[in-house]
């Protein structure tokens, strides 16, 4: 019974996985006839999620497309190299392994605690660029889902000063390849669950020594702690990066306010702040499907490879 019940939930969960990603994929035009999709697997729970739910969607997609995941071995001390070959392998999926040993690079370059993550990554995208070229890919999938997108917003905004997200769809920096995310629209939550119920066998993202960015830590445990308390909350803040009313904002790149004259039409519901009476008592991004799992999620455990 129990099993039926997880069985049930699995279902479930996945289905909005699918959903969300399908609803992304429309939205933002990602994919069409005949891309070919280079997925970047890292071992980590988003990007196996990515692959399994583009794989699932290949199946009853309007459009056909082909995917090939990538992973990059950076030669962190103890990176488990068998893993994702033999995950892969079991599936029957296209791959490549490449090898490139950035950590050493990294090691060399940055002096004993200076932090390592954006010279790594700049080495670890102009990789990816040069793969997916050999790869004849057209697309190149990555695993961000909406809570790295939130957590980037508020980064930007406290350190920034900058009003600017992660792009659900971008040209990549050498304009040949089409960056897109998937996951765009998933919450990281029910990521970490579907992970969790499918067992991958998850590589610890920690093999370089490095700390994590502790600013996206504290960012993210505020939004975690604004979900648990403002159920909706987040859904609301991600629905407002869809919902942009310039002519309400400052930048004036944006609203040609110097233009701006009396008579003419009054602009997005004119200055009528927003008060009392005008905020809705449900958030904006309130879905019912919400309320009842929000009490009982499991606690977060994903099995990660030990690493010897
Ligand atoms: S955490 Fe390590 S592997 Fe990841 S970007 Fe930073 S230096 Fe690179």
């Amino acid at each position: 019974m129990a099993d039926q019940k997880q069985q049930y939930n699995l279902n479930k969960l996945q289905k909005r996985l699918r959903r969300n990603v399908g609803q992304a994929i429309a939205d933002f035009n990602m994919i069409e006839e005949g891309d070919r999709i280079m997925v970047c697997l890292s071992g980590g729970k988003d990007s196996y999620t990515m692959l399994e739910i583009l794989r699932n969607l290949q199946q009853s997609a309007p459009v056909n497309f082909s995917l090939i995941a990538v992973n990059l071995d950076q030669k962190q001390p103890g990176f488990p190299g068998h893993i994702l070959p033999e995950y892969l392998a079991s599936l029957g999926v296209e791959y490549r392994i490449v090898e490139e040993d950035t950590y050493s690079i990294v090691k060399d370059k940055i002096p004993e605690g200076k932090t390592t993550c954006s010279l790594c990554s700049r080495l670890r995208r102009g990789i990816l660029y040069r793969t997916a070229t050999e790869v004849g890919a057209t697309r190149i999938a990555l695993g961000h889902h909406r809570d790295d997108i939130l957590q980037t917003l508020f980064l930007n905004m406290f350190f920034g000063g900058k009003l600017k997200g992660m792009p659900p769809k971008l040209m990549s920096d050498d304009g040949k390849h089409m960056v897109i995310r998937p996951l765009a629209y998933c919450r990281e939550k029910d990521i970490e669950r579907f992970a969790i119920a499918r067992g991958y066998p998850i590589i610890p993202c920690n093999l370089c020594g490095s700390q994590p960015n502790l600013q996206r830590q504290v960012v993210g445990d505020m939004l975690r702690d604004w979900d648990k308390r403002y159920p909706g909350r987040l859904e609301t803040l991600f629905r407002a990066t869809q919902n942009i009313v310039p002519s309400h904002l400052n930048d004036g790149q944006l609203f040609d306010f110097v233009h701006l004259q009396t008579g003419s039409e009054v602009i997005d519901g004119g200055d009528l702040a927003f008060d009392r009476e005008t905020i809705p008592a449900v958030p904006a991004g309130w879905l019912d499907e919400l309320a009842d799992e929000q009490q009982k999620l499991p606690p977060y455990r994903l099995d990660v490879v030990e690493v010897k």
